[in-house]
This record gives C-alpha cells, sequence and structure tokens, in this order.
C-alpha cells in the first residue's frame, strides 16, 4: 500500500474517483507511513482513529454520490491551527494539552469540502522560528540529507512539520502559516510546493495568534497543482476575521496550463545578497531562461527599500507578538504555576511556559512599544512598510510578477544557527516584503545543489493574483521537471 502515499493529491482524487481504492485504503497506508516515520518527529499528535472514521465517512458519501471537492483525501494539520477536539498547543508548553472548542475556519472548509485528518504537524514555537528548533516538541528532522553524510538537517521554519510531512509522503498536503516567510522557507528547504497568499484571503479566526498584521495561512503541497486545489478550499471570506476578503475565491486549479506568454517578469536588482551562494545566483538565471522560454519579457525592476525590510519585520512581528501572547496568563488556557500572589503566578507561569526565542520577541516588541521608544522604532517600522508596499506598488507598474530566490542557503544543519538569533533572522530576507506588503507568494523547487538537497524559487503577484502565480508556477514546474526525492532513511 506504500504506493498509494507517493501519489499527488491530484491523482489520488482521481483514484477515488475511479474507485481504483478506497479512502480507507488510502488512510491507513498513510497511517503506516506517519507511524513509521516517527524519527522526523513531523507530527506531535497522531489521530489515526480520527482519520479512519472520517475515511470511512468519505467512503459512505462517494458511495452515495456525494462527494466534495477533497474528499478522502489525508491531510496533516499545522498545531497552530485549533481543532475542535483535539488538541493544539502550537509548539508551546503554555497551552499545555489544550482542547479548543471550535474548529479554525480554514480547517472546516477543509473538512467541509471531505478531507480525512491524520493529526497535528509540529512547528516552531508560536510560529517564530526558521528551523522548527523552537518547538517545545523538539526539532522536525529534514527527511533530506546532504549526499554521502547524514547529519541532521532542519526542515525550515516554522511550518517544518508541514514541509517535512509532505516530503516524506506522511500526508497528501498540509496546512500551514506564513508570517515572515513560515509557508515558502520550509518548502524551498524540503522540495515541495508552499503559497502565502494576499493577505486576508484565508481567514485567521481560530488560527493561533502570532502578528495579526502579517499572520496568513495557505498550503504546503507536492506540486503546484495541489498547492491551487488545496488553496480553493482553504480560502473565503469569513465574518469572524474582520480581516477577511469578501470575494469570490478564484478556481485556481483552472490557471494551471494557461499560457504565460507576454507576461512581465521583474527581476528585482536588490535581491542579490552578500554571500549567497553562487549556485542560488545561477539557479535565479536559470529561472529567468526557463520563464523566457516560454515567452516571458523579462524586466529589470528595482525595490529600494528592501534593506530596511528584515529590521521592520523584527520591530513590528514582535510588538504585535508581545501584545498576541499577553493573553497567556495561567488564568484561561494551559499552563498555570502557582505562586504566593496573583503576580507571581503570571511571572512563573511565564517563566516556564514560553521558550527563549519566544520570550526574546515579547522583551524586543514590550520594548519597541513603551513610551520614549515607540516613535523611534515602532511608528518608523510603520513608515518603512509603507515604503516597501510602495516599492512594489511601483513595480507592479511595469511587470506582472517578480522571480527571487526563496532563502539564501538551503537546509542548514539542526544547531547551526541556533545560538546567533540575527544569523537565523537572515533567512527571512527574500519573503518578509511580500508579508509586509501583504502580497502574495508561491515558493516551488527548481532544482538541486552541490550536496543534493532541494532549493527554491519564490513568485511574488499583485494582490489577489494568485491565478498569474499558479500559471506561472506551473510553468517554471514544467521546465524545472524536479523530480528528485529524499531517500528513506528513518
Ligand atoms: N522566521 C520568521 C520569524 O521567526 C517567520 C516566521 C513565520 O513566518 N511564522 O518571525
Amino acid at each position: 500500500m506504500s504506493a498509494l502515499t507517493k501519489l499527488t493529491l491530484k491523482a489520488a482524487l482521481e483514484g477515488l474517483d475511479t474507485k481504483a481504492f478506497s479512502a480507507l485504503e488510502l488512510t491507513q497506508a498513510h497511517v503506516e507511513a506517519v507511524e513509521a516515520a516517527r524519527p522526523l518527529n513531523a507530527y506531535v499528535l497522531e489521530t489515526p482513529d480520527k482519520a479512519l472514521d472520517m475515511a470511512r465517512d468519505s467512503d459512505a458519501r462517494r458511495a452515495k454520490g456525494e462527494a466534495g471537492p477533497l474528499d478522502g483525501a489525508p491531510l496533516g494539520i499545522k498545531d497552530l491551527f485549533c481543532t475542535e477536539g483535539v488538541r493544539s498547543t502550537a509548539g508551546s508548553r503554555i497551552l499545555g494539552n489544550f482542547v479548543p472548542t471550535y474548529e479554525s475556519t480554514v480547517t472546516s472548509h477543509l473538512w467541509r469540502d471531505g478531507a480525512v485528518m491524520l493529526g497535528k504537524l509540529n512547528m516552531d514555537e508560536f510560529a517564530m522560528g526558521s528551523s522548527n528548533e523552537s518547538s517545545a516538541f523538539g526539532p522536525v528532522i529534514n527527511p533530506w540529507r546532504r549526499a554521502g553524510s547524514d547529519t541532521k538537517l532542519t526542515p525550515g521554519g516554522s511550518s517544518g512539520g508541514s514541509a517535512a510531512a509532505v516530503a516524506a509522503d506522511l500526508c497528501l498536503g498540509a496546512t500551514a502559516t506564513d508570517t515572515g516567510g513560515s509557508i515558502r522557507q520550509p518548502a524551498a528547504f524540503t522540495g515541495t510546493v508552499g503559497i502565502k497568499p494576499t493577505y486576508g484571503l484565508c481567514s485567521r479566526w481560530g488560527v493561533v495568534a502570532f502578528a495579526s498584521s502579517l499572520d496568513q495561512a495557505g498550503p504546503i503541497a507536492k506540486t503546484v497543482e495541489d498547492a491551487a486545489i488545496l488553496l480553493k478550499s482553504m480560502a473565503g471570506y469569513d465574518p469572524k476575521d474582520s480581516t477577511s476578503l469578501n470575494i469570490a475565491t478564484p478556481d485556481y486549479p483552472a490557471f494551471i496550463g494557461k499560457s504565460v506568454k507576454g507576461l512581465r517578469i521583474g527581476i528585482p536588482r536588490e535581491y542579490r545578497a552578500d554571500g549567497m551562494p553562487a549556485e542560488i545566483d545561477a539557479l535565479w538565471e536559470q529561472g529567468v531562461a526557463w520563464l523566457k522560454d516560454a515567452g516571458c519579457e523579462i524586466v529589470e525592476i528595482s525595490l529600494p527599500h528592501t534593506k530596511y525590510a528584515l529590521p521592520a519585520y523584527y520591530i513590528i512581528a514582535p510588538a504585535e507578538a508581545s501584545s498576541n501572547l499577553a493573553r497567556y496568563d495561567g488564568m484561561r488556557y494551559g499552563l498555570r504555576v502557582d505562586g504566593a500572589n496573583l503576580t507571581e503566578t503570571y511571572e512563573n507561569t511565564r517563566a516556564a511556559g514560553f521558550g527563549d526565542e519566544v520570550k526574546r520577541r515579547i522583551l524586543i516588541g514590550t520594548y519597541v512599544l513603551s513610551a520614549g521608544y515607540y516613535d523611534a522604532y515602532y511608528l518608523r517600522a510603520l513608515k518603512v512598510r509603507r515604503r516597501i508596499a510602495e516599492d512594489f506598488e511601483q513595480a507592479f507598474g511595469k511587470v506582472d510578477a517578480i522571480l527571487t530566490p526563496t532563502a539564501p542557503s538551503a537546509a542548514f544543519g539542526l544547531g547551526e544557527n541556533a545560538d546567533d538569533p540575527v544569523a537565523m533572522y537572515l533567512n527571512d530576507i527574500f519573503t518578509v516584503t511580500v508579508n509586509l506588503a501583504g502580497l502574495p507568494g508561491m515558493s516551488l523547487p527548481a532544482g538541486l545543489d552541490a550536496q543534493g538537497l532541494p532549493l527554491g524559487l519564490q513568485l511574488i503577484g499583485r494582490a489577489l493574483d494568485e491565478g498569474t502565480l499558479f500559471s506561472l508556477g506551473g510553468a517554471l514546474e514544467k521546465a524545472a521537471n524536479f523530480k528528485a526525492a529524499p531517500g528513506r532513511w528513518w
């Protein structure tokens, strides 16, 4: 049955439709794969009984001719999404054994369409990180290894569990979230496809908040088409999220295979980072050549405020986080460590419940918002954010999409950046601009480095123009013909 886990989501849905196999068989194969892959630490909670029940229900619906668009597809859910009756931790000790009494809107859309839940996926604590090493459950191990080496590599973060699970065939697709790059960088590190939609496309209701003006949900998938199928289901207006956009969801899969002839593609000169490996530059050039061959016109553009994006992000995101995380006080959710009085209970709970990276962000966020520093840091960062959005507005007057590398390196070893937060933050250099401007960005695998590790290219689009990204992503995917997969060592 293990061949069933190798299928793309699209192929699996076709197989279910033609009755080549049942949802129960497909789910059983995935449940076994998940169990066998525990050394990767991708799942923090496996829900096999629930999965098999959902699969049986799916088979019954299909027999009655009532199958939905994702009916019987086994998926993994990032543990930032609240799932009714199923423990949701955000990768933190402070939520303890929190079991939500409600379902996030995004996951409820997946279940509405018939998908099956395999379990909850590991992640950096409160989605803060680029390596999955800040998780209270320990790091996820990337299924990919450098050629001839058994060094453990990170799958990236914060959606490391989602990316590793998709790359290792432990689900047909996964939910993920991206505040500064957490869908795209893990996708690049694992040879998978990830799309961060336009801010407001997917509801944030029921997704544990990190930085509310930046957080967006999206899928990580095996192919561009699978990502389109998943996003179509995840997206949609939700009155429970005041920033949800009230628009009809386009038919994203229909954009795949559409001609990209005549589209103008911007190449931002500021994205040539110092010290970036020559292989990443070469892959970027290759991406340009592929799009030219497909009939696109290449235009050099400038995004002059790019160099201020990381500093602005690392002010705005911690500021919002320090406010969002104030609610974890030991009174309402999860962990409580009692003290002699109320203040001491707060202190003890937060000291024991939060990990180092989360504490660092709360301290930075509280500092930049405090009287006397607010204007110098927070307000300034908001002004930079506006400039960055304007850079993109100007660029999109001349081009239809932008091509860049996704990350400045391939997957790195566990522990390699762990003691140097600034080195870790540099991972987000090509991705945070997109969140600051609220735009859609997609990462897709385009090649391997000299050590045999996947590298990703990023496409950035106009607000709400995910369709063009799917057309371009489909064209690049076809040209790159990326077929490599990690050897099974676990
Ligand atoms: N690495 C970035 C951070 O730590 C982005 C995280 C994310 O997108 N959730 O803030």
